[in-house]
């Protein structure tokens, strides 16, 4: 765990589903106006599976999938709450519904928009694809200043 992070935690609404992932106490959310999130009134963020830990309620989750059949929205079978899911976007991670962290550790969130309902254009744009893997691009980042150093030339 990064120094600048905490753990937050969260539930579905029963209760029967309960997570915690590790991320800063300053969230960025995601404001989605795809098909599904416009009705769900989702609004995530992006957590890398390794930051995301289910702590019980794998038997009582149910998943639902549409068109690229790529985003697995997962839902407690109980009280029908998506408290995460694997989003299109970033199937590599979680995408959690800020509503749904229950734990007082978020300090700030910033909403951002993203047009879902323009998919293709909206998230390569957006930059979210990066946020289930932060580590990776901030090495990769390091490792082409590092390169440019090397050259002499200006990044
Ligand atoms: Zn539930």
């Amino acid at each position: 765990m990064l120094d600048n992070m905490v753990t937050h935690s969260g539930q579905c609404h029963c209760g029967a589903v309960r997570f915690e992932f590790d991320a800063a106490p300053d969230l960025v959310a995601w404001d989605c106006d795809c098909s599904i999130c416009a009705m769900k009134r989702n609004t995530h963020c992006i957590v890398p599976e390794a930051d995301f830990r289910l702590l019980q309620g794998e038997q009582d989750l149910s998943c639902y999938k549409f068109n690229t059949m790529t985003a697995a929205h997962l839902f407690c079978k109980h009280c029908g709450i998506c408290a995460f899911y694997r989003p299109r976007s970033n199937p590599d991670g979680y995408a959690v519904t800020i509503h749904c962290i229950t734990s007082p550790t978020v300090r700030s969130v910033e909403i951002r928009k993203i047009a879902g309902s323009n998919w293709e254009a909206a998230v390569e744009q957006s930059g979210i694809r990066g946020l289930s893997h932060p580590r990776q691009q901030a090495a990769a980042a390091a490792e082409e200043a590092a390169a440019a150093a090397a050259e002499g030339g200006p990044a």
